[in-house]
């Protein structure tokens, strides 16, 4: 997993705190010329218990997990899909919303509990974290986190197959075809990822000095 040119100076190593290959990809077209100096490690350590009630508490624990344990920066996000008419959820319980990791069982249970239901207005969320190792509290130097959100709605029935996740169940707002519609390029240019993490690039650059 190494983005340097051979003949590049040494690039700055950053743990990309995630199993999720899907999240992998999008992360990498998203940075992309906005990795150069930085080398992309992946991450196959322990995952850690998410136990917080936030996307950015449960991004703050996936990256100081991953810092903790390589001694490297790391970045991680935590994301998912709220629907207010269903008071938010499946939001941080987005993975497992049926019980499972299962991503068509998550749909399913997503447009059974949402039949007669005129407000299907969603939102995408993503918090990417950043921390750096270091003396501090709790053994950080440095933790910052960015929020990006994308807006839509609930469609009535999967349509799609690209991306992954509920995003054949998701049109988002400006589009007239589902995230799994859109190709890669067009969802990576808004999406809540692309959001967050175009936001947190320019601070992870000048904490890494790259
Ligand atoms: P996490 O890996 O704990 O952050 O869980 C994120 C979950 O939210 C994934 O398993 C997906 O179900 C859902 N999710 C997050 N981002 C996306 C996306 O871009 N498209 C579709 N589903 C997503």
């Amino acid at each position: 997993m190494t983005d340097a040119p051979a003949s590049a100076a040494p690039a700055v190593r950053l743990v990309l705190a995630t199993h999720n290959a899907h999240k992998v990809t999008e992360l990498r077209r998203i940075l992309g010329p906005r990795l150069d100096g930085i080398e992309l490690v992946g991450y196959d350590g322990p995952e850690p218990v998410e136990d917080g009630d936030t996307f950015a508490a449960n991004a703050l624990i996936k990256a100081r997990a991953a810092a903790e344990h390589t001694g490297l920066p790391a970045i991680a996000d935590d994301s998912g899909i709220s629907v207010p008419a269903l008071g938010g959820a499946p939001g941080i319980h987005s993975a497992r919303y049926a019980g499972s990791r299962d991503d068509a069982d998550n749909r399913d249970l997503l447009l059974a509990n949402l039949v007669g239901e005129a407000d299907r207005t969603a939102t995408f969320d993503c918090a990417a974290a950043l921390v750096v190792p270091g003396a501090g509290q709790g053994g950080t130097a440095f933790e910052h986190v960015e929020l990006g959100q994308w807006p839509g709605e609930v469609l009535e029935a999967a349509v799609g197959d690209g991306g992954f996740g509920y995003d054949p169940v998701f049109r988002p707002e400006g589009h007239a075809v589902s995230a799994a519609e859109l190709t890669a390029d067009e969802k990576n240019a808004d999406s809540h990822r692309a959001r967050a993490f175009g936001a947190i690039i320019t601070t992870v650059r000048s904490q890494l000095g790259v």
